[in-house]
């Protein structure tokens, strides 16, 4: 087996930061590398002296592979930092919360009333026995009153697990054992693209499968019953679920009498935050812990740099909050910040294509966080959604959650940052809870699908499988082009505390494969600027005629050929070569499948990056099986390809989607 994964493909354009942008930047001085690199720990330090502690912490990092403390001996509250130091001071009348619901209804929240709503709604809670040290569920579609409840269970201590609204009776059940939460807070339902989602009976159903730790159900009125109106739209019929006296509570029964008065719980740096299951891509997800300090540090600092975050800014991140991306930059980063985030409730197609673009003209969006899985949609669908909304607020662009194809990259800098705006390709994850790889927009010089260097105080290390690494310590250092697997070599601040109630699992996914180093579970390659390249996960990545070649490349070289507008790659057995190439293509809007188009696709492929990287079989499909949060499954292509019985499919978005595709793909082999 070859000892490092091969990289092909070759992305030349470079985009520096303009002396306008660097000008105004809150990071604009490269030696900010320099100072984290030499003092890692006085770097997060300062950052988290930024925070208001209620006690300062004794020692900045214990760390005993594989668990972190940081800030230890502090004490500290997320909600107070989130919300009272704004609320009490100069941003008491800012917006804190722009939303937008689906249906078109739009509300503000300013730090002063959130304050109020936050802390009515934690003596609520306290009213239903939950205090320090508890487990909330939280099932709700993307409303304001969800940040509420997230903020409401910090301010007084107790953890939540916010479940995607999206999610199944039976996720939702084995969440909420898993953590053992004392209440679910949902609403009756919330809108999808003109539907309503009925949440409640969800839970209802979660309910009856068994979730013998919840005592109470919090309900908040979002979608109304059957032919009430919102916003001049009459409620559709949808399962309303069923009402068990003494177990469920609407919300407006409950919390707009209580008192607004709900001090803070004093809580230790290292008390747990919240528990968030992963997105399940790989396999069964894993309820992910985080604790107070480090986390709110690590979000805090990230929000800051990477997004440029400033007073006048309308922080637009699409990601819901059943996401890790959604708590740490809808909420707890821009938030500490004393930002404004805008919050939209719905789908991006609905009513129309444009909805994403008509959010931010109309409410002069800032920034924009969203995901490739997004913008490729956005590409298919093509530029006249764009181009009849006036985006000129936008001032900065943000892609996280798979790598960004460079096709879709430049597409996202000319037709929605107008080649204006500096693009940020993020790299993290749930377990490290806040970004770890990314450009600094006043400082780094990006370059198409690199998601460039890692953030000041981070310590990536390319590692090959026998563990000899090539360290990544900043931009001005000449590496050989090389691919590997990455790896984190120092402990940070918002890095996860392990995995809720499973130790051992813990310490085999992320730290059995190297001594003493976090291992991601992705490849990465190192270019000779020392830029960094996502190649997807390691699982991922096949193994060709004895060369280890990333899915990621040839999809982004499909993707550039002009008639693709999606492309997964995986590897299908094949006697020979060990693995062959085989992709599921999406065509782009207004192209046609015709005679030639796959041989052209398998030409383009092997001009772009070498003819190691021909697919061997192309196959255009309407659509790809993707989990809730957008990634596509490559494990169920696999199981397409090679005519297996479908793996698990409880994480995907819509599980027709495989089983169509299986049926087609096996009528066209035959
Ligand atoms: P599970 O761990 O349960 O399989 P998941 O890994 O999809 O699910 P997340 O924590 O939401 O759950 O996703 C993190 C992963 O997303 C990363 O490990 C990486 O594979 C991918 N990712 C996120 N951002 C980027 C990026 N900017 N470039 C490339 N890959 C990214
Ligand atoms: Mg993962």
């Amino acid at each position: 087996m070859s000892e490092t994964i091969q990289t092909l493909l070759q992305e030349n354009r470079t985009f520096p930061p303009s002396e306008a942008f660097k000008a105004q930047a809150n990071a604009n001085d490269a030696k900010i590398y320099e100072t984290a690199a030499a003092d890692p720990e006085g770097f997060w330090e300062s950052w988290a002296r930024q925070l208001d502690w209620f006690e300062p912490w004794h020692t900045v990092c214990d760390f005993k592979p594989p668990y972190a403390q940081w800030f230890v001996g502090g004490k500290i509250n997320a909600a107070y930092n989130c919300i009272d130091r704004h609320a009490n001071s100069t941003r008491s009348d800012k917006p804190a919360i722009i939303w937008e619901g689906e249906p078109g209804d739009s509300r503000t929240i300013t730090y002063g009333e959130m304050l109020d709503e936050v802390s009515r709604l934690a003596n609520a809670l306290k009213s239903l026995g939950v205090g320090k040290g508890d487990r909330v569920s939280i099932y709700m579609p993307m409303v304001p009153e969800l940040a509420f409840t997230m903020l409401a269970c910090a301010r007084i201590g107790a953890a939540h697990s916010v479940v995607f609204g999206g999610f199944s009776a039976e996720s939702l059940e084995e969440r909420t054992n898993d953590a053992q939460c004392k209440v679910i807070v949902t609403a009756d339902g919330g809108w999808r693209r003109g539907h309503i989602v009925p949440l409640k009976a969800t839970v209802d159903e979660a309910m009856d499968l068994g979730c013998p730790s919840v005592t109470n159900i919090l309900v908040l009125k979002r979608s109304g019953q059957e032919g009430e109106i919102t916003n001049g739209l009459p409620t559709p019929k949808y399962n309303e679920g069923s009402w068990v006296e003494g177990r469920d509570i609407w919300w407006h029964d409950i919390v707009p009498q209580q008192s607004t008065d709900c001090p803070c719980e004093s809580m230790d740096s290292e008390d747990l935050l919240f528990i968030l299951y992963t997105s399940g891509s790989t396999g069964k997800p894993k309820g992910i812990t985080h604790t107070t300090g480090g986390y709110l540090t690590g979000t805090f600092a990230t929000s800051k740099l990477v997004f440029d975050l400033k007073d006048n800014d309308i922080h637009f991140c699409t990601a819901d909050c059943g996401w890790v991306t959604g708590h740490s930059y809808v909420v707890y980063g821009p938030m500490a910040n004393g930002a404004t985030v805008l919050m939209y409730e719905g789908a991006p197609d609905a009513p129309d294509k444009d909805r994403f673009w008509r959010i931010v003209e109309k409410h002069k969006a800032t920034i924009l966080y969203t995901a490739p899985t997004a913008i490729r949609a956005f590409m298919k669908w093509g530029i006249q959604y764009p181009d009849g909304c006036d985006m000129s607020s936008l001032r900065l662009l943000g892609s996280v959650g798979e790598p960004i194809n460079p096709e879709a990259w430049m597409w996202y800098h000319e037709v929605i940052g107008k080649g204006r705006c500096p693009v940020v390709d993020t790299w993290w994850q749930t377990e490290t809870g806040s970004i770890m790889i990314s450009a600094l927009p006043g400082i780094t010089p990006t370059k198409p699908g690199s998601a460039t260097q890692p953030f000041p105080g981070i310590s990536v290390s390319v590692y090959s499988e026998s563990g000899s690494s090539v360290e990544v310590t900043g931009p001005d250092q000449l590496h050989k082009a090389t691919g590997g697997f990455l790896v984190l070599t120092k402990p940070w601040p918002s890095m996860t505390r392990g995995i809720f109630n499973d130790p051992a699992r813990f310490q085999k996914t992320y730290w059995s494969r190297f001594e003493n180093a976090y291992f991601a579970g992705d490849g990465v390659k190192l270019d000779e600027d020392g830029y960094l390249w996502l190649l997807g996960r390691v699982d991922d990545i096949m193994l060709v005629a004895g060369h280890n070649i990333s899915t990621m490349e040839v999809e982004s070289a499909l993707v550039d050929h002009p008639s693709v507008a999606e492309a997964a790659v995986i590897g299908k057995t094949h006697e020979v070569k060990g693995q062959a190439i085989a992709a599921f293509v999406i065509l782009r809007h207004g192209h046609e499948n015709h005679p030639t188009l796959v041989d052209e696709l398998k030409k383009h492929v092997a001009h772009k990056i070498g003819a190691l990287a021909r697919p061997d079989d192309i196959f255009i499909s309407a659509e790809l099986p993707k989990t809730r949060s957008g990634k596509i499954m490559r494990r169920l292509l696999r199981d397409v390809a090679e005519g297996r019985a479908l793996g698990d499919t409880t994480t995907l978005a819509d599980p027709n989607v495989v089983s169509a595709l299986k049926d087609k793909y096996e009528s066209s082999e035959s």
